[in-house]
């Protein structure tokens, strides 16, 4: 038998934590239904633009949210999103563990790590290749890395790991960084990172490990072998939208699309944070984008119990 909600939250990373918050404080049987808690959020070493926090680590930001959302009563389960549906007035959640309805749903499952697509990239994931430097960075302990990117997290995963790893190789195929210019400077100053710019990863090569990559410069076409032990890729993230394509209206990315009260295109269901069509992933306009979700959703609950209260901040909409 399905256990029913008001509303589930599929994601646990800023924005799903934070609608959760927002939901349980209205007193919504509220579930999050996530396969981790943080998201990308819970895997940045350090946090220094979350207002309020000079400096935190991702991950302890993600649980005082987690600790915030379950003080108001927001229910959990860690489990994977396989499908969801609309049957009549009811979204159905199948999970991993179980089935679940609601009668409201916020999307804020975030993204998941892009693919090089090079020879070597899947044959040596978890034996040298690797998306995520704060989770797998320890094991390259004065150790030879490079990071592929050269975005904020690229940027952040190369400081992380230039205090762990003996040497950090930076391929990016641009002559410059799309990231912060303050890390940008604190990377520059690191003496154990060596930049190899304009060049891309032409393949990944080992034995039962890895032990090095191609590389080929974007201009001068030179191609060359860098000998190491680990490859971070960090060139960004992509929607899997597997679970709910067949629910709501997705762009050209895959991202859900939004209007500006987090509303898809289907009654009912809201998105927030990075899996949505909303420019600028940061944590705090995730979470704020969750806290919206939340609210409008509760405001689509309310009129479908035909309760609506002029005097909640949304209603002088
Ligand atoms: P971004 O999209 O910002 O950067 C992706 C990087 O990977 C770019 O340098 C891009 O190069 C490169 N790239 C993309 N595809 C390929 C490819 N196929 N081969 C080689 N290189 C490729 O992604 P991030 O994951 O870095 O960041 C995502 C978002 O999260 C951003 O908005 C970022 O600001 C934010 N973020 C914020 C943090 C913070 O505030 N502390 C920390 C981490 C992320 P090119 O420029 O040529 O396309």
């Amino acid at each position: 038998m399905a256990e029913n909600y008001d509303l589930i939250i599929i994601g646990g990373g800023p924005a799903g934590l934070a609608a959760g918050i927002y939901a349980s404080r209205r007193k919504l049987k509220t579930l999050i239904v996530a396969k981790n808690i943080g998201g990308q959020a819970g895997y940045a070493s350090q946090v220094e633009n979350y207002p309020g926090y000079e400096s935190i680590g991702g991950f302890e930001l993600m649980q005082k949210f987690q600790k915030q959302a379950e003080k108001f009563g927001c229910g959990f389960k860690y489990e994977e999103v396989l499908e969801v549906k609309k049957e009549k007035d009811l979204f159905v959640s199948k999970t991993s563990g179980g089935e679940y309805k609601s009668l409201a749903l916020i999307l804020a499952f975030g993204m998941t790590p892009r693919n090089l697509d090079v020879s070597g990239e899947k044959e040596f994931l978890g034996k040298g290749v690797a998306y995520c430097a704060t989770c797998d960075g320890p094991l390259f302990k004065n150790k030879i890395v490079a990071v592929v990117g050269g975005g904020n997290a690229a940027l952040e995963s190369i400081l992380y790991l230039s205090k762990i790893a003996k040497k950090v190789y930076v391929v990016h195929r641009r002559g410059e960084f799309t990231g912060e210019a303050v890390l940008v400077d604190k990377i520059k100053n690191e003496k154990n990172v060596e930049l190899v710019l304009d060049s891309v990863v032409t393949g990944i090569k080992g034995n039962k490990f890895v032990k090095s990559i191609g590389v080929e410069n974007t201009k001068s076409k030179e191609k060359s072998e860098i000998l190491l032990d680990g490859v971070f890729i960090e060139i960004g993230h992509v929607v899997n939208a597997e679970p709910i394509k067949k629910l709501v209206k997705l762009d050209e990315n895959n991202a859900v699309i939004i209007d500006s009260d987090c509303q898809t295109n289907v009654p009912g269901c809201f998105g927030a944070g990075d899996v949505t069509n909303i420019k600028f992933k940061q944590i705090v306009i995730s979470a704020g984008e969750g806290a919206k979700a939340a609210l409008s959703a509760y405001k689509y609950l309310q009129r479908l119990q035909n309760k609506e209260n002029p005097l909640f901040d949304w209603g002088k909409k």
